[in-house]
Formats: structure tokens, sequence, C-alpha cells
């Protein structure tokens, strides 16, 4: 299977075709986004963490019968997926309040949720992502009553294995943020996980010190991004503990990889 031309490019990642055309070829971008593009910077080595994080993630998940679109890891920065069309809506999964629903409604930073909410938001950059109801889903067919139900199921198995799996490991997880796509195949279309599941898209506190281990290191300043990375990608046993990787040995990593091919 060959890597073909360019087909999508977002802001962590692109897209490009395959000589399958039900496989597609997800790459991961060191770019850092934040707040609607509107602050932006390189962090090498980022892409790298977060291939080997989502990668964790999605192939445990489909151990435990969560379908999903991740074949396999490729090399250092990307991996085979199965192409879907993906629902333009993200799903934010949240156990802890913080971030926009605070400011949004008003809540106290850190209020534990009796139960986990899940948020609506219309993906589209130009608008900002706003936040829709279930309604606005159906009243305008981004996707019907029975994916929608059938996304919420996955869901609530999606935050239950993930709360335990990060519990595990000293971490708490505050929320995320899913995408699913229709996957076709035999004439049938069935919902499945897509996207990515890294620290780029969760926002995980350390159990003890709450200690910020995600993105909220970029968007709030704080600094620090990658050993933050390192830290959880250590934690789940992905980089060996005495492994100390900085984000100069992440780059070298991936162009010793990539001379390897
Ligand atoms: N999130 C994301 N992509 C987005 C928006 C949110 O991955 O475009 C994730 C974010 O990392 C966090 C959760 O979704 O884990 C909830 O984010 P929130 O709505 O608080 O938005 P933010 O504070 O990022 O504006």
């Amino acid at each position: 299977m060959k890597k073909g031309k360019k087909l999508y490019e977002g802001k962590a990642k692109i897209i490009y075709a395959t000589t399958d055309k039900d496989l597609v070829i997800q790459y991961f971008k060191d770019d850092a986004t934040a707040f609607n593009n509107q602050k932006k910077t390189i962090i090498e080595g980022k892409g790298v963490l977060n291939n080997r994080i989502s990668e964790h993630i999605l192939s445990n998940l489909s151990q435990i019968g969560i379908k999903n679109h991740l074949v396999k890891r490729l090399n250092m920065r990307e991996q085979i997926i199965k192409l879907v069309e993906i629902i333009p809506i993200e799903f934010v999964v949240r156990n802890v309040a913080t971030g926009s629903i605070i400011k949004r409604l008003g809540i106290e930073d850190g209020t534990v949720l009796k139960e986990p909410l899940i948020e609506y938001c219309l993906k589209d950059d130009e608008l900002g992502d706003p936040i829709i109801s279930e309604e606005h889903i159906l009243a305008f067919d981004w996707a019907s009553k029975e994916e929608i139900d059938e996304v919420k199921k996955m869901i609530l198995r999606i935050n239950d294995f993930m709360i335990g799996m990060f519990r595990g490991v000293g971490i708490k997880l505050i929320d995320f943020k899913l995408e699913f796509g229709r996957y076709k195949a035999n004439g049938k279309s069935e919902v499945i996980l897509a996207d990515e599941i890294s620290p780029d898209t969760c926002r995980l506190w350390d159990s003890i010190t709450d200690k910020k281990l995600d993105k909220d290191r970029f968007r709030k300043d704080l600094g620090e991004l990658i050993p933050a990375y390192t830290e959880v990608a250590k934690r789940l046993g992905i980089l060996h503990e005495q492994s100390n990787v900085s984000a100069v040995n992440v780059t070298k990593l991936s162009s010793v990889k990539k001379n390897r091919k």
C-alpha cells in the first residue's frame, strides 16, 4: 500500500490517500493551536507523542469492543486509519467543570459533576464551533436519532474505560473531545470513533497535585508541554520509565525511523 496525495489538512493533522480506497494515512503535525486558531505555535515532538498516545488509547478501546478508525500505527508520525465521513459535531465529555463551561455558565472551576455531561458543538471554525443541542442536530440532519443514540452509548463506555485507565496511573480525566464518522463497508454504514484521543483533546490532571498534563499548558502559557505529554506516555507504559524524552530526542527518534524506511 502506497501513500498518495494529500486529501485534507487540519490544524494538527494531515490526511493522505492510499492505494486502498477504504484506508487513509493520518499524519500528526507539531502545530499547536488554541482559541479557534488565534494562538498558534509549533512544539517539536508533540505530533510524535500524540500519535503514540492516541494509538495506545484507541487500540485499548478496540479490545473492549469500541469500534474505531485505527488500523495500525505506521511510524512515529503516521497511522493507517479507515476512511470515514466525519459527523460534523464535536462531542465534549465532562467529568469535572473547567474551561469554556465555567465561563459560559458561571460554574466554580473544578466542580465535580454528578454524572458525565455530554455537550455538542458544531464543527465549524468560521463560526467558532458553537455549542448546539440534540434538537439542532436532528433539525439540520447533521446526524440521525439512531446515530446520536449509538454515539451516546459509546461515549459513556469510552468515558468509563478512560477514567479507569487514567486513574490507574494517577491521572484524573477532567474532560475530552471525541469525533465520530460513518464507515461504509459491504453496502452498510456504521458509526465508529474517529480522529484522535491525546493530551491535545483531553484535560488530564495529576491525581495528587492537580498539575495539568495536557494542552492547557499551551493555552495558559504554563510551558513544559513536551515533558507533560511525555509523563502521560510514560505513565501509560508507552515510553519506558527511564527514557528521558525531550523535544530534541523525540525529533531524533522521528528522523531515525524516517531514514530507516
Ligand atoms: N477540545 C478539543 N478541541 C476543540 C475544543 C475542545 O479537543 O476544538 C477539548 C479540550 O481539550 C477539552 C474539552 O474538549 O479537553 C473541553 O474543552 P472546552 O469546551 O472547555 O474548550 P476550551 O477551553 O478548549 O475552549
